[in-house]
């Protein structure tokens, strides 16, 4: 039966009464295209650009590998949409040329846009590369930054692109709590917000995503978690913009369905779970989606939570 509902699921994402929620796959280049395009995914949205950068942790791969590498992921969704992500260097992916040596707490030292603010030069190259690849193709290119703080953060990310003159959608990546808190403000300089759960987790609750033993506060089915995401959702709608899901949170069909329900606008995860979350999502309406996410965030632990949403869906 499970096999029979997969095979049916195909098209846009949507619950049942027909509010779209497009499916989008999480790439880290082109290796991973083939299976996105399989499942159907209706874009890219989270092209994590560092593993082109692990290659040679000594320097960065030059304009025209770049170009090559981002074009062929641009090629794969004419007329679908394409968020690549600047290198999200520092943390748990080090980088010998960006990332201090010293620091005793890379988790929250200089990573993602702020080792980029500190090499622009870096980030310039990979702006450029974008925008060379991108040109004279149909393609929706969208370009965010991880760990984006605060406004100064975004204007100087937004400032980056347009010096570089990318023709592009500019974004923030909401992963620090302040984000969260601030979305309104960091949407006056970007058009559109993309919620990395992985990364909000471990910094809404002080819990290193890398450490096991803390593992239960990097539940995504946390309350204080889903505040953040409704948050930052309703913000982006209160700004008439975007605001997407792309960590892990998003490939739990169930869990889904509730930020569907707390009005993110589309969903971004590894290919394999695009057919389960498609169908999932079409089984349910928007309002019992809603009546989910609002049963999920009234409870006390991500344990309840998921089980609140579960008797919600299935109507007990
Ligand atoms: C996240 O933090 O949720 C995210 C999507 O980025 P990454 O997992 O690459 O840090
Ligand atoms: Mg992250």
């Amino acid at each position: 039966e499970r096999k029979a509902a997969l095979a049916a699921s195909s098209g846009p994402g949507a619950t049942s009464d027909g509010h779209k929620v497009p499916l989008l796959a999480n790439v880290g280049g082109p290796a991973d295209v083939p299976a996105a395009v399989e499942a159907g995914a209706e874009g890219v949205g989270l092209f994590r650009t560092e593993f082109l950068f692990l290659d040679d942790s000594k320097k960065a791969p030059s304009e025209e590998k770049q170009i090559e590498s981002y074009r062929k992921v641009l090629e794969a969704f004419p007329e679908g949409r394409v968020v690549v992500r600047v290198l999200d260097a520092g943390a748990d992916k080090p980088l010998d040329f960006l990332t201090p040596a010293d620091e005793p707490n890379p988790a929250l030292g200089v990573r993602g846009l702020r080792s980029l603010l500190d090499h622009p030069d870096v980030l310039r190259t990979q702006l450029t590369a974008l925008a060379k690849a991108a040109e004279g193709l149909p393609v929706y290119l969208e370009v965010m930054a991880p760990m984006v703080a605060d406004r100064a953060d975004a204007k100087a990310f937004a400032d980056a692109c347009r010096e570089a003159g990318l023709r592009a959608k500019f974004g923030a990546m909401v992963e620090i709590p302040s984000a969260a808190l601030r979305a309104r403000s960091i949407l006056q300089e970007v058009e559109f917000l993309s919620l990395g759960t992985n990364d909000l987790a471990q910094y809404a609750f002080a819990a290193d995503r890398q450490v096991g033993a803390v593992s239960r506060l990097q539940d995504p089915w946390q309350p204080a978690l889903l505040d953040l995401i409704a948050m930052s959702a309703e913000a982006a709608k209160a700004e008439g913009k975007s605001c997407g899901v792309c960590g892990e949170a998003a490939s739990d069909p169930l869990l889904a369905c509730v930020l569907t329900g707390l009005g993110v606008t589309s969903l971004s995860m590894g290919a394999a779970s695009i057919p389960y979350v498609r169908a999932t999502l079409a089984k349910y309406t928007l309002a019992q989606c809603e009546r989910a996410a609002a049963a999920a965030r009234a409870c006390d632990s991500a344990e309840e939570a998921r089980v609140a949403a579960q008797a919600v869906l299935s109507g007990e």
